[in-house]
């Protein structure tokens, strides 16, 4: 990351490192390399509860009109929590979360090609597939959040998933085919298993930022909340910074401002 251009250029001022919380350490190691590299530079690393692939799918939904290190971690975070991700596995025999049956991990022995839905959330959910009905808890949510203005679930699946996958998505509420992806990460270490194929669900257009609270007094950087997340500092209270609505549909910018090493690919529509 240390010889990252983006990292490296004099317009950088501040670095997010987003990990998963199971496995930091690299994350912090990167992080003082570059510190090491430019001292200058604000560099916050944040391990949050999602997947890489969830991750890097918030990311690129950064409208390019987010501008400014604290928007753009604010937007991340409101769209991590506003994401249902998953994948479609062949065994959950080295699945911990979302915790498998005891039924289920004894099943995983068998061979059974129609494998296994698992969602993340809280708690998260298993089911066997193919499902013939699905409990009304696990469909996604059908009134969207405040703010929120796109009309449809889209779905990014990073691999095949199996037709029976694709079934239980359409029957938990999506509209549309998921938008095939090449896998970016290994899922074995979130899924217990290389043949995972997840998928993200989001709104397009989700998560428009409430008003900023104030301004930090070192970068000057818009900031949500009591303190810069860069220069952890007290942000002064200032007038509310209006933020504008984006229109359902926008496509994601192919990369976000002020992220570094998080790589984006492209794919048809599966
Ligand atoms: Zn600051």
């Amino acid at each position: 990351m240390a010889t990252d251009e983006t990292v490296l250029s004099p317009t950088t001022r501040q670095l997010l490192v987003l990990s998963p919380q199971a496995g930091s350490g690299p994350a912090h190691v990167a992080a003082a390399t570059v510190a090491a590299v430019r001292p200058e530079l604000s560099v916050r690393v944040v391990a949050v509860p999602f997947s890489t692939t969830a991750m890097m799918r918030a990311v690129e939904m950064v409208p390019d009109r987010v501008h400014g290190a604290n928007a753009v971690f604010a937007d991340v975070r409101a769209r991590l929590d506003a994401l249902t991700w998953g994948a479609w596995l062949p065994s959950v025999a080295k699945l911990t979360t979302p915790a498998p049956t005891l039924r289920q991990h004894v099943h995983s022995w068998l061979r059974d090609r129609s494998g296994y839905l698992a969602v993340h959330g809280d708690p998260g959910w298993v089911a066997k597939l193919p499902i013939g009905q699905l409990a009304p808890d696990r469909q996604l949510p059908r009134v969207p959040p405040r703010g929120v203005v796109a009309t449809a679930y889209d779905c990014h699946a990073f691999g095949e998933l199996p037709e029976v996958a694709v079934a239980t998505l359409f029957s938990m509420g999506l509209t549309s085919r998921p938008v095939r992806r090449e896998a970016t990460s290994d899922p074995t270490p979130v899924w217990g298993t290389a043949k995972a194929v997840e998928f993200v669900v989001a709104w397009p257009g989700v998560a428009e930022l409430s008003p900023a609270t104030g301004r930090c007094p070192i970068c000057d950087e818009a900031v949500w909340g009591h303190d810069c997340a860069f220069c952890r500092v007290r942000a002064i209270p200032g007038p509310a910074v209006p933020v504008t609505a984006q229109p359902a549909g926008t496509p994601p910018p192919a990369t976000a401002p002020h992220l570094a090493s998080l790589s984006t690919a492209g794919g048809a529509t599966q």
